[in-house]
Formats: structure tokens, sequence, C-alpha cells
């Protein structure tokens, strides 16, 4: 379950957003409804790390951080493979990184 992406939207204004928020970041609204997300997304952006932010993160580089469009309407950062390109549909996975639990993204066909 904690394996699983989130996100939430708005009753009132139909705004869409990744990061839980007891508000709606668009109009205010409090109490979006969260959901769960189907892991399908499109790659809008890459990033190929290799230099690590922290101690922690070190023993990981290089790793890729990819910018996705979720088909559900939102965009996230998330871990992804290597060979990720823009544009390529993926479907996200959950992988150990640094100590914890981060959505992981691979290419698929379907
Ligand atoms: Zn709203």
């Amino acid at each position: 379950m904690s394996d699983s992406i989130t996100f939430q939207t708005c009753d009132a204004c139909g705004h869409i957003q990744y990061f839980a928020r007891a508000f709606c970041a668009a109009c205010g609204a409090n109490d979006p409804l969260t959901r769960t997300a189907s892991g399908v997304g499109v790659v809008y952006a890459t990033s190929l790390v290799h230099r690590a932010a922290t101690p922690e993160t070190r023993a990981e580089v290089p790793y890729m951080i990819v910018l996705v469009d979720a088909a559900e309407g939102f965009r996230m950062m998330a871990h992804g493979d290597k060979s990720l390109t823009i544009g390529d549909r993926v479907v996200a996975t959950a992988r150990d990184f640094a100590g914890h639990r981060v959505p992981y993204f691979q290419r698929t066909s379907s």
C-alpha cells in the first residue's frame, strides 16, 4: 500500500495536485480527495545525477531523476531507469533508495 502513488483532486474547482495538502492549492477549498494513481505516465524531462546531494545518496550515483506527466493529470518527480528519454511511456514501481522507499519508473510498451 505504501508503494502506491497518491494524488489529490479538488471537488470545488477540479484542480489536481501531487503533493498532499489539507487544502486545494488552486482555490483553497478544504479536504481535497486523495486518490491512488495508476502509476502510468509519460516522461516529460530527465536528469542524470552524477553528484550526490547528500552523503546518504553518494553510493547511488549516477542515478536518473525524471519528471513524469501522470495519466491522471499531475506532474511528479521520481527516480527512473537511466535509459529513459523524453516521451517514453512509463509505469511506476517502488525501490529502496538511500534508505527510503521511492517511486521508480520503467519504460512500458503498452
Ligand atoms: Zn480547488
